[in-house]
């Protein structure tokens, strides 16, 4: 049984993917600060494990850590790596919420770039050179020409949060450039990831509020909101509204698992995909969908533009489907019905549990 050191794996796509990790017989160490996120997710982990894999809590260990305290990680480092050597990170952790990057960068800097350093500096001490990252589509940045996106397009992201993975993609090149050991990195770039494991155990839960569409139209759902406010209905698309290219969280989480095998099989040192269906909503579309599926009317209304805004924002997804033999397979109906399948059981996440 490999060993996998997660960190931020309290988190969304950091829990959805230590459950599809522990189902593949894998054990983990979940480093996370829990700063923007709750400890009792692994408690549901293991309730949805339990019955297929009764000893699956030996499998799962949860360590509260600030990537950015270097002695902490390293004592949590050593301690896991004790008996049997870690194969691989995989690394969510990271502050995510675009207004707050450019209202608090030093935060971002500090968390995101100082924090990745920071486990790179203790990687390379335990020997542990194999690093699945959680990038975004983010560092692409505007584009003129309304086209899918690929890996080497021209990159400017556009916000401190969008610049924070940037900076950590660079760096992580940097060490595969330099050539004296045998680093091997599979940067992801998300796309919209949303949706929720199919039973409702788990889902989206931040102790921040997401100011994403997804987490907006399921407090209008809750009737925790009157309206959504849709961003411009004068955009150059088919009904004025942006574009997205909206993911489900199981075919990113099988990306990740898919991209970590990759790095074992040893195929390449470094290596960037897009994570997207390759298929563009528009937020009407999407809007559209969420209501025939969940049956529940979602009050819109139109508001100006949001600063930073891009009209088209879809993945040019072939590299990843061919490197990683992977293809999404979840439409917007299953993104909206789990979606709402996970609020509707959890109005308030797993805040009140
Ligand atoms: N959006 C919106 N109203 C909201 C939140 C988002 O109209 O309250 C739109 C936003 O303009 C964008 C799309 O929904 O076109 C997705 O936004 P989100 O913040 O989820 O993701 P991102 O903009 O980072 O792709």
């Amino acid at each position: 049984m490999k060993k996998i050191l997660v960190t931020g794996g309290c988190g969304f796509i950091g829990s959805h993917t230590s459950l599809a990790l522990l189902e593949k017989g894998y054990e983990l160490l979940i480093v996370d600060s829990l700063v923007n996120s709750f400890p009792v997710v692994i408690e549901k982990i293991i309730s949805l494990l339990n019955k297929s894999y009764p000893n699956i809590e030996k499998q799962i260990h949860l360590k509260k850590c600030d990537l950015c305290d270097l002695n902490l990680l390293k004592k949590v480092f050593q301690e896991f790596n004790s008996d049997k050597p870690i194969s691989a990170v995989m690394h969510f952790a990271g502050l995510k919420a675009v207004s707050d990057s450019l209202s608090f960068p030093l935060s971002y800097w500090e968390s995101n770039v100082l924090g990745t350093i920071n486990l790179l500096k203790v990687m390379d001490e335990f020997d542990c050179r194999n690093l699945v990252f959680s990038s975004s589509a983010t560092i692409y940045g505007f584009h003129e020409k309304k086209k899918d996106l690929k890996e080497d397009d021209f990159k400017k992201p556009f916000n401190t949060y969008g610049d924070t993975k940037y900076t950590i993609e660079k760096i992580l090149k940097s060490l595969v450039q330099a050539n004296r050991k045998d680093w091997r990195f599979a940067i992801l770039r998300y796309f919209n990831p949303v949706g929720a494991h199919t039973s409702g155990i788990i889902g989206e839960s931040p102790r921040n509020f997401a100011n994403n569409i997804m987490p907006i139209i399921n407090s209008v759902a809750l009737r925790q909101r009157e309206h959504l406010y849709i961003f411009g209905n004068d955009w150059n698309t088919l009904d004025g509204t942006p574009i997205r290219d909206y993911i489900h969280i199981d075919d990113l989480v099988e990306g990740h698992i898919k991209a970590l095998e990759h790095l074992f099989k040893n195929k390449s040192k470094e290596i960037s995909l897009n994570l997207g269906t390759g298929r563009g909503s528009s937020v009407l579309q999407l809007i559209k969908v969420f209501e025939e599926v969940n049956h529940i009317n979602i009050p819109y209304k139109f508001s100006p533009r949001r600063d930073g805004d891009i009209a088209y924002y879809v993945a040019d997804n072939s590299l990843a489907k061919k490197v990683l033999n992977w293809e999404p397979k979840k439409d917007l109906h299953e993104m909206c019905k789990d979606s709402w399948n996970w609020v509707s059981k959890n109005p308030y996440g797993y805040s009140k549990q």
